[in-house]
């Protein structure tokens, strides 16, 4: 028996069961995280070799005001990125709000009216509706969306089991398309799985073969650092994402990304500042050491967020639950999902999650409405920078059949507490 096997669990007050489903569950997995190791190898050496080719240095970590002109620290932080996703350019930002901005920054900069576009990967993620304009299948002029605007788009729809049906794209392809938008991650739609980077390599192929003159723009939310290359480095133009997500490596305090085409990123900075400011403008008085030191460490996080997702599937799976992916699947992304079947569960795995964090343990989580969601969410985040979903979260929809939707995670340690604090909470009666 190893030497103080599980004396970590007294803390907590864990029983043996509790260690034991949790040591064995990392025994069986073992050959998984072996791959994850490789990869995670992999990006660090990548994210290095862009911070050595960049010459980064203590300067580059200087907060800039007023209009932020010749902002040094920023102007490398975008080279940095643009090197890591072997893109021409990128717009790195803390004026970026969120995810959802990030990406209605790319749609209002590079579609207009009369123009049209196609999701590739059925319904989009829920704050995204209201941004185009769709409730289910039908376009509605919601105030602000695109749809408003006069830019229409057309739903192409997942195969279950198989990712997007191509086979009916043709058909939904006409002058107007000017985009095809893909979102990697599942969102909270259970049906559909994550996308990996080979299946985003043929989406893409296909979508060029049938319209070549269309920007490939991809939500790359939760993906970051998850395989060994990037959407850009497949044939995506376009490529976006959340700063509270992967790539911040749990440090960076606000802010989203977008990496690509040189042209299209220039018409993204006008979006976001002003027509013929573009990226010239832009200050960040807080510095930019974190975005820095957060990129640095990202591949690090998301190997240690993908190995706390591998066991947690495998010990649900044990505990007779449904769970996708499955311990031995590939991953797109870091989200792990647990149906749990009942409310009851849902509130007390999110509660057992909370009462593990490192901020905020003494509160207890409640369903309630969210900005651009239509149910209520229930959220277990008591992290470091608000709703960070790069640190261990657990976050649902409250509706049937209750799938729990895992995801973060800066330590592997920390995401094996909050499992076995899970199944203390589930087994309590
Ligand atoms: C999180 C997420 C978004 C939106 O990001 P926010 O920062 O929550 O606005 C968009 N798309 C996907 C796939 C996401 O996971």
């Amino acid at each position: 028996m190893l030497l103080g096997r599980g004396k970590w669990a007294s803390f907590f007050s864990f029983d043996q069961k509790i260690i034991d489903i949790i040591y064995d569950a990392e025994k069986k997995v073992l050959p998984y995280y072996k791959k994850v190791e490789e990869v995670v190898r992999f990006n660090q050496a990548k994210v290095l070799y862009a911070f050595k080719k960049g010459r980064v240095g203590e300067e580059c970590f200087s907060p800039s005001t007023g209009y932020g002109y010749n902002d040094y620290g920023r102007d490398k932080l975008e080279e940095v990125f643009a090197s890591i996703y072997n893109a021409e350019a990128s717009l790195v930002r803390p004026h970026f709000v969120s995810g959802t901005h990030t990406l209605t920054s790319c749609f209002f900069g590079l579609l207009r009216p009369g123009d049209e576009f196609v999701l590739l990967t059925g319904q989009p993620y829920e704050t995204l509706r209201r941004v185009i304009g769709i409730n289910g299948r039908n376009m509605v002029n919601s105030p602000g969306s695109l749809a408003e605007w006069g830019i229409t788009c057309k739903i192409l729809d997942n195969g279950k089991e198989k990712g997007p049906d191509l086979d009916k794209l043709p058909s939904l392809v006409n002058k107007k398309t000017k985009l095809f938008y893909i979102q990697r991650s599942r969102g909270y739609d259970p049906l559909r799985k994550s996308l990996n980077i080979s299946e985003l390599r043929q989406i893409i192929k296909r979508a060029k073969e049938i319209c070549p003159e269309a920007i490939v723009f991809v939500d790359n939310c939760y993906g970051e650092f998850v395989e060994y290359n990037e959407p850009t480095e497949v044939g995506a133009d376009l490529v976006a994402g959340s700063l509270i997500k992967n790539p911040g490596g749990g440090l960076s305090p606000i802010g989203g990304y977008v990496v690509g085409k040189k042209k299209l990123i220039n018409r993204i900075a006008d979006r976001l500042t002003a027509p013929g400011l573009a990226g010239e403008v832009g200050a960040n008085p807080i510095g930019y050491r974190s975005f820095f030191q957060g990129i640095f460490l990202a591949p690090h996080n998301v190997g240690e967020s993908l190995k706390g997702s591998i066991v947690s599937a495998a010990v649900f799976e044990e505990l007779g639950f449904n769970c996708d992916p499955r311990y031995f699947d590939d991953r797109g992304d870091i989200v792990q999902v647990i149906e749990l079947g009942n409310p009851d569960l849902l509130r007390k795995f999110c509660r057992a999650i909370q009462e593990v964090s490192p901020v905020n343990s003494h509160v207890v989580p409640q369903a309630s409405p969210m900005a651009g969601y239509d149910n209520d969410i229930i959220m277990a985040a008591g992290t470091f920078v608000q709703g960070a979903s790069s640190e261990l979260t657990a976050d649902a929809p409250l509706r049937p059949p209750y799938h729990v939707f895992i995801q973060g995670g800066l330590t592997y340690e920390h995401y094996i507490i909050g499992l076995a604090n899970v199944i203390k909470e589930i087994y309590r009666e």
